[in-house]
C-alpha cells in the first residue's frame, strides 16, 4: 500500500507519517529528511540543496527527481511506503504516478492534513525554538507556505479526481489525528 501524507509545512506530516509507518510495517520516505542527510554529510548534492533549503525554496525539479526515483525503486519499498513530503510539484507528481504504475502500483491513499495558517506558523516558531532549523526563520516560514498554497495545493486537485484524498483535521492531539488515519485506512 503507498499512501501520501501531504499538507503544508508545519502540518505533522514527519510525526503522523511515522506513527503509521510503524503501524502498518512500511518504509517513511522523507524527502526533507534525506535532504537534510545530505546537507550535514556535505555531499556535492547537498551544498546544492543548501541553496534553496535555507530560504525554504523548493529544491529544482531537475535536481531532486532523481533522488525520488531512487528512493522509490529500492527493494524495500516494492510493497508499499509511506511518502512524506513529496511529490511537491506537478513533475514529481508525474514521475511518482509513472513509477508506480510501472510497478503494478499506484497511490492508495492521500492523507491531507488540514491545518489553519495560523497554526502553521506558531507550531514552526515553537519548533524553531527547539530545532533551530535554519528554515525555521520567519522569512523562510512565509516562503514555504506561499510556496505550498502555489506549488503543492494543486496536487489535491489532480489526486480528488481520482477519489483517494482525505482530508484529516489536523488541529487536534497527536493521538486523535493518528485515530482518524486509522479510521480512514481501517488498520
Ligand atoms: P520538509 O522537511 O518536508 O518541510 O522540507 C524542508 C525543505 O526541504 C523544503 O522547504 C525544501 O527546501 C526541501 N524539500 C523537501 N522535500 C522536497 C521536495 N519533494 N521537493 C523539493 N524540495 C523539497
Amino acid at each position: 500500500m503507498f499512501i501520501l501524507i501531504l499538507g503544508a509545512p508545519g502540518s505533522g506530516k514527519g510525526t503522523q507519517g511515522k506513527i503509521l509507518s510503524e503501524r502498518l510495517g512500511l518504509p517513511k520516505i522523507t524527502t526533507g529528511d534525506l535532504i537534510r542527510t545530505a546537507m550535514k554529510d556535505g555531499t556535492p548534492l547537498g551544498l546544492e540543496f543548501k541553496k534553496y533549503y535555507d530560504e525554504g525554496k523548493l529544491v529544482p525539479d531537475s535536481i531532486i527527481l532523481g533522488m525520488i526515483k531512487e528512493e522509490l525503486a529500492r527493494p524495500e519499498a516494492n510493497g508499499g511506503a509511506i511518502l512524506d513530503g513529496f511529490p511537491r510539484t506537478a513533475a514529481q507528481a508525474e514521475l511518482v504516478d509513472r513509477t508506480l504504475a510501472g510497478r503494478g502500483h499506484r497511490l492508495n491513499y492521500i492523507l491531507l492534513l488540514d491545518v489553519t495558517e495560523d497554526e502553521l506558523v506558531r507550531r514552526m516558531r515553537a519548533r524553531s525554538q527547539v530545532e533551530g532549523r535554519p528554515d525555521d526563520t520567519p522569512e523562510a516560514i512565509a516562503n514555504r507556505l506561499q510556496i505550498y498554497q502555489r506549488d503543492t495545493a494543486p496536487l489535491i486537485a489532480h489526486y480528488t479526481q481520482r477519489g483517494i484524498v482525505h482530508r484529516v483535521p489536523g488541529s487536534g492531539t497527536v493521538d486523535q489525528i493518528s485515530g482518524e488515519i486509522k479510521r480512514i485506512i481501517g488498520r
